[in-house]
């Protein structure tokens, strides 16, 4: 058996059946195109049936490499049986290399030739997976919604089935024992935490306890459009905060609170533009705060930012500060699609939000994953480590480009944009957000995706520079 990373072996039949030797290198996970039983030391096989014996459907491209990702962003060791001669799976393994580590599909034939010399895989073959990367068929690349990448966490999805045989339950009317859970990483009582359905739906409960008609919220501009529009379902009064540049302008905050302030809106790492508050100016906004008003942290984005400077909004509920801290599963969790979030602050305010929530508000499947979720260290470590090394991969392609754009500490990139980026990029398969709704016409924000969509990305932002170039060039004098 051959490594061609050090969680990802290619072998024979005789290694997949030896189920001793695949405990001793560390494999739990097999994966094959030929029917193979599974030695009892695996605790994991995928059987992909493929009739084609020299293609690849896009289809198993895109299962295997879904696959695979899940397993070793899970920790796992999978090993990829192979028959002789058809080299089917180690062709399978270069295009997880190329899609997971940015190798080019040559890169990644080579790496894999290199680490087993045997594995010649047919002309027909590599033509069917060259065809699947560049052509019409080849996956769309979504980076416009900053989700994350690598897919959920599999501890949630474990939890999710687990908890499905019990769907005809309902759900714990108050959350308890994930309250329980994040109270103690937080150092708070449950009694300060609030769940809700993703981080929006507590944007909401906040504008309708602490705002209502007519009352005043400050929030920034440009900004996470949910704001506003939580604000517009209540009927609040919006008054709008500017950053300077792309930055937190404490003044600009301090300018406008007033007698009338109910809610102070603050999002660290912002969205859209990736950069965070200093925790002395939030200090200072948090003293300065007129009675009765309520200071709402959004941090969506928190985990990305890890080793920077962050505010201790936590720290800040223990004294009794009227402040709310918003935290989302819905980025380095992968939950997005679930619907879960939570929030803390003191408990006086926390009654006033779950005071406005019907009951069973929270889903089960929600509790469950968010649980499991929350332990999956793993995924968690994975996910933060790979976006790390795609924000660089994404910046350095931008500062190669001459691309303008701001540094970020979070999981995506805002950037200034060639003209109609958005219908251009998406001719050539890649989806990136729209800023002319956060006010930033001339702008685009892009997520980190995986190696080879932000490859993609960058190539197809390329081509749109050289094309605007070469009308340039064309315009006469
Ligand atoms: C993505 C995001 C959230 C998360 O919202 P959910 O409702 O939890 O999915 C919250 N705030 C900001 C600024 C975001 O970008």
């Amino acid at each position: 058996m051959d490594f061609v990373m050090p969680q990802l072996a290619v072998g024979s039949r005789a290694d997949a059946a030896d189920g001793a030797a695949l405990q001793a290198a560390g494999i739990d996970t097999l994966l094959s195109l030929a029917p193979l039983a599974r030695p009892a030391e695996v605790a994991l096989q995928l059987g992909l049936a493929v009739a084609d014996r020299v293609a690849l459907p896009a289809a198993t491209i895109r299962a295997a490499a879904a696959f695979l990702a899940a397993r070793i962003a899970a920790g796992h060791r999978v090993l990829m049986h192979c028959e002789q001669g058809i080299s089917r799976s180690p062709a399978l393994a270069a295009c997880f290399l190329h899609e997971h580590l940015g190798l080019s599909l040559d890169e990644a034939f080579a790496r894999v030739r290199a680490a087993r010399p045997q594995a010649e895989p047919h002309p027909a073959l590599v033509a069917s997976i060259r065809a699947h990367y560049a052509g019409a068929d080849g996956p769309a690349v979504d980076l416009a919604g900053n989700e994350n990448p690598f897919g959920p966490s599999p501890a949630a999805c474990a939890a999710i089935a687990r908890t499905a045989a019990r769907l005809h339950r309902y759900p714990a009317a108050d959350s308890a024992e994930l309250r329980d859970a994040l109270a103690r990483r937080l150092g708070l009582a449950a009694s300060q935490l609030v769940i809700g359905n993703g981080a929006c739906d507590l944007i909401d409960l906040a504008l309708r306890a602490f705002v209502g008609a007519g009352g005043e919220v400050l929030i920034p501009d440009p900004a996470f459009p949910a704001y506003r529009s939580a604000a517009a379902r209540v009927g609040a009064r919006v008054v709008t905060v500017p950053l300077a540049g792309s930055e937190y302008s404490i003044d600009e905050y301090l300018a406008r609170l007033s007698p009338d302030t109910r809610l102070v809106v603050v999002a660290s790492p912002h969205n859209p533009t990736g950069t965070l508050m200093d925790p002395a100016a939030w200090a200072r906004l948090r003293d300065a705060l007129p009675a009765g008003a309520v200071l709402l942290l959004d941090e969506a984005y928190r985990d990305y930012a890890e080793g920077r400077a962050l505010i201790d909004a936590a720290a800040d509920v223990r004294r009794g500060a009227a402040v709310l801290a918003l935290r989302s599963l819905s980025k380095v969790e992968g939950l997005a699609g679930l619907r879960v979030g939570y929030g803390f602050a003191p408990e006086t305010l926390v009654r006033r939000l779950a005071a406005l929530c019907p009951q069973y508000h929270v889903g089960s499947l929600a509790q469950a994953a968010a649980l499991a979720a929350l332990e999956d260290e793993t995924h968690r470590r994975a996910s933060i480590d790979a976006n790390f090394r795609g924000l660089e991969m994404l910046t350095a392609g931008l500062t190669r480009l001459g691309v303008e754009f701001v540094p970020s500490a979070a999981n995506f990139v805002l950037l200034r944009a060639p003209r109609d980026a958005l219908a251009r990029l998406a001719e050539r398969g890649v989806a990136v957000k729209c800023m002319a709704r956060y006010g930033l016409p001339g702008h685009i924000r892009v997520s980190v995706g995986l190696p080879a969509e932000n490859a993609r990305f960058l190539a197809a932002l390329g081509e749109l520079l050289r094309e605007d170039q070469d009308c340039r060039d064309a315009v006469p004098a």
